[in-house]
């Protein structure tokens, strides 16, 4: 099963991903936490991108096209795989459709995380993750039930990402808007899109997705 989910940053999509990729043995690929990855390691794509990202840009298509089209190439994509921030933008989308269709197989279906943008900022600004097994929190919503350590794994250091900083997120809205939205239509011509509330509670959110999946 190959999956795409959609929507702003701050939509829920990594936490879905991940409910997913536990629930169906599919792989998530956050194109994101790969570019982090590369920054913390200094690669040369993390040199070019890391000004990029804390500026609230996206990074170009072809670096980013590249990084994925090897991605899912890996043994742990074999069942498929859940997209999560990938494709943002039209050449991307059209670059994933020719990917597909070179190794013959298809996108199943593209789920909107339907979200105000209101709720965005506030969602954005509070969270951060464990440091070792990355986790996510939020300081209002999802608290850690022991203060200071991780549920998870029990690890006692958090990170917070340095996009997520009020002044980044407006610029990530609206590239969200200016450059991905238009993806919505695209995959709605191809019989592709379905769309949940994703300003549900995570649960009845998770719940939607299935019942789009059994569908
Ligand atoms: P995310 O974790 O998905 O919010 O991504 C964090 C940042 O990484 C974005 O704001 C972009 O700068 C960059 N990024 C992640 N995925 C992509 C993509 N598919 N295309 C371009 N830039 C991306």
């Amino acid at each position: 099963m190959n999956l795409i989910l959609l929507g702003p940053p701050g939509a829920g999509k990594g936490t879905q991903a991940k409910r997913l990729e536990a629930a169906h043995g599919i792989a998530q690929i956050s194109t994101g936490d790969m570019l982090r990855a590369e920054v913390a390691s200094g690669s040369p794509i993390g040199q070019q991108a890391k000004a990029i990202m804390e500026a609230g840009q996206l990074v170009p298509d072809a670096l980013i096209t590249e990084m994925l089209a090897k991605r899912i190439e890996a043994p742990d994509c074999a069942k498929g795989f859940i997209l999560d921030g990938f494709p943002r933008t039209l050449a991307q989308a059209e670059a994933l459709d020719a990917m597909l269709a070179a190794k013959g197989k298809s996108l199943d279906k593209v789920i909107e995380l339907k979200v105000d943008d209101a709720a965005l900022v506030a969602r954005i600004a509070g969270r951060f993750a464990c440091a070792k097994c990355g986790a996510g929190y939020h300081d209002t919503f999802k608290r850690p039930k022991v203060e200071g350590v991780c549920d998870v794994c029990g690890a006692t250091e958090f990170t917070r990402r340095a996009d997520d900083r009020a002044e980044t997120v407006s610029a990530r809205l609206e590239a969200y808007h200016k450059q991905t939205a238009p993806l919505l239509p695209y995959y709605a011509a191809r019989g592709k899109l379905a769309t949940v509330d994703g300003m549900a509670e995570m649960d009845e959110v998770t719940r939607q997705i299935e019942a789009v999946l059994a569908a």
